[in-house]
């Protein structure tokens, strides 16, 4: 047991029979690289920072320079960055939004950019330049994706700006259930997971009352992720998670077997996780991610996974 923790605290992440999940790290910018140590690269790197408390948007010299800070570290590497997700939980003043009476399903996130599509090719333009000449493998995705069209508009402007990978986030139930169509149009999925359950369960994401509901290990969830793991499989393509419940090593294995090709978290989330997927099989992963979609609610599904009666 012990010689096996010894040999999973780095490398690329696999299951005990070598199947491969990529295991990468969030990141809100250059800084939080140090916890990353481990990490094959960035699942998600939050660009919000750059932009909170700016009375005024910061100019393409100043965004390419704190992106090239992140690329340069890490040549070779996958660095997915995801482009402003401004508005409800992330509200940014410098934007002087207009008051809405329900943020969270307003215009937010790639939303906004049809309002304000300078701010987007702003910040594609900084990261095609930040990019030049780092050796970073570099992916960049949209938040708040709701359809198949807003993904093609947002593959356009990618390869316009010279960025040769463009994928969105699957953070909208709708966008769950046209998995397939969305991958006709990008590269790549990343379920963000926090918002996938705010949306599917019409619950604040920032309500402690309604923690129940934003279990990661809701079944009705699961059946949402295994609706894109099933239309990642059949594209070839890759699609993973980057919310919270990536961090969860228990549920590691269920994600795997539901067909996530990688999993992104907090630096030092990292090696639980990488051990946990170490200690299952391809075909275990598999197995469990039945038993938590047939499960009747979370507590049974983390029980049935567990081994647990
Ligand atoms: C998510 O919604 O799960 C996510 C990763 O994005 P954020 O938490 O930044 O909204
Ligand atoms: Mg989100």
């Amino acid at each position: 047991d012990h010689l096996s923790a010894a040999a999973v605290t780095s490398g690329p992440g696999r299951t005990a029979d070598g199947h491969p999940v990529a295991l990468l790290a969030n990141i809100g910018s250059a800084r939080d690289l140090g916890a990353a140590d481990g990490a094959e690269g960035v699942g998600l790197f939050r660009t919000e920072l750059l932009f909170l408390d700016r009375s005024r948007e910061p100019d393409l010299d100043e965004q390419a320079e704190a992106y090239r800070a992140v690329f340069a570290a890490l040549p070779g590497r996958r660095v997915v960055i995801r482009t402003l997700d401004a508005g409800a939980d992330k509200p940014l003043p410098f934007l002087h939004q207009t008051d809405e009476p329900n943020p969270a399903l307003g215009v937010r996130g790639l939303r906004l950019a049809r309002q304000r599509p300078e701010l987007l090719h702003t910040q594609l333009a900084a990261i095609a330049r930040a990019a030049e000449r780092t050796g970073a493998e570099v992916w960049v995705m949209a938040p708040m994706v709701s359809t198949r069209a807003e993904a093609a508009e947002f593959a356009d402007a990618v390869h316009a700006a010279g960025l040769p990978r463009a994928g969105v986030m699957i953070e909208v139930p709708a966008a769950a259930l046209r998995a397939g169509q969305l991958l006709q149009v990008v590269d790549f999925l990343s379920i963000g997971t926090n918002d996938l359950s705010q949306y599917t369960f019409a619950a604040d994401r920032q309500s402690g009352a309604l923690a129940e509901l934003l279990d990661p290990w809701q079944p009705a969830l699961l059946r949402l992720i295994a609706e894109v793991g099933a239309a990642g499989r059949a594209a070839g393509k890759p699609v993973g998670v980057c919310g919270e419940a990536a961090a969860d090593p228990l549920l590691a294995p269920v994600l795997t077997g539901l067909g996530m090709t990688s999993l992104s978290m907090s630096g030092r989330a990292l090696p639980r996780v990488r051990a946990a997927l170490a200690d299952h099989t391809y075909p275990d992963c598999e197995r469990v991610a039945r038993l938590a979609l047939d499960a009747d609610d979370p507590e049974q599904a983390r029980k049935a996974v567990a081994g647990e009666p």
